[in-house]
This record gives structure tokens, sequence and C-alpha cells, in this order.
């Protein structure tokens, strides 16, 4: 085995801590069971910031992709929490990483990508393409949860061995 292996992933927040969520909102009790195949997929797993969490806290209230596009200084807050994740995966890749691409949160105002893609994710994907990095993703569906995973499993592990995510 060649250590590392020079594979990076990113992950939303979430992913892998759900005390990020809205309150009442939560679909694990902590990291979502996926993310153990991950773990042990071979890949570094780059975990994002949730940038709602750290901009209303965790009693905030349930908003839409319009709020979070009004919120007064909110994209500014997201660039600034996307800086550092973009710095180490360029350093990164002009060392020969390869990195995958995203795991996002499908029908999240901040996260989603497929459909209404998220304020978050609007802002990484902006900077993904200026960087001339990967914007491949996969995203979580919304009736993935702890005891109830499907194809999810099969969907990641195609994913990760390079196929696209067609769902
Ligand atoms: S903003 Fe993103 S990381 Fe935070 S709870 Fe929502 S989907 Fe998860």
């Amino acid at each position: 085995m060649d250590f590392p292996g020079k594979r990076l992933i990113l992950v939303c927040h979430c992913i892998l801590n759900q005390n990020a969520v809205l309150r009442g909102w939560e679909r694990a009790r902590g990291a979502f069971p996926f993310a153990a195949d991950l773990m042990k997929s071979g890949y570094g797993v780059i975990q994002l910031p949730c940038p709602e969490l750290l901009f209303l806290g965790p009693d905030r209230p349930p908003m839409s992709y319009e709020d979070y596009a009004r919120l007064s200084g909110y994209r500014e807050h997201c660039i600034r929490l996307l800086e550092p994740v973009l710095k180490e995966l360029s350093i990164c890749s002009r060392k020969g990483y390869r990195f995958r691409g995203v795991i996002a949160v499908r029908e999240s105002p901040n996260c989603a990508l497929s459909e209404r893609r998220g304020v978050f994710m609007e802002l990484l994907f902006e900077r993904l393409r200026e960087l001339h990095l990967s914007t491949d993703f996969i995203e979580l569906p919304v009736w993935y949860a702890e005891g109830e995973e499907r194809d999810f499993r099969k969907r990641l592990d195609d994913f990760l061995r390079g196929k696209r995510d067609e769902s």
C-alpha cells in the first residue's frame, strides 16, 4: 500500500456531525452510517464547516435559499469559511493529490447541488471552477437516515470509484 493515498473528498459538515442541523431535523445520532465506508475507502475526508451553525447558531429557524441569499454579511461569512479549505485543496492538487469531489445535502438552502443550488455550494463551486478542481458531486438523498439507507452506500461506492452519480 502507498501511504498516503493522495485522494481527497469534501463532505458537508453535518454528514459527520448531525448535531449541527436544525433542531428536530436530525437524521442520525452523530455521523451518518455511510461515513464508516468513507473512513475505510482510502480517501482523506475534509469536512467543510457548517455555514448556518456558525452564523446563526444551533437554535436558528428553518430558512429558505432566498432568506440566506439576502441575509446581510452571509455570503462574506461563507467566503471566509471556504478559504482555508480551498487553500488546502489547491496546495494538495499542486502536489499531485486527486480531488474526487463533494458529498452534498439535497434540498439544503446552503448545501444542495441539484435543482436549487445552496448559497454555500454556489460559492464553493464558483471557486472550484476558477481553481480548475473537480466539480463532481453526489448528494445525500432527502430520505436517507440512520436505519433508512436503501441503495445509498452502493451509489457512494460507485462515486468513490470514479463513476458520475446520475441520481
Ligand atoms: S448548512 Fe450544510 S452542513 Fe450545515 S446543517 Fe445544513 S446541510 Fe448540514
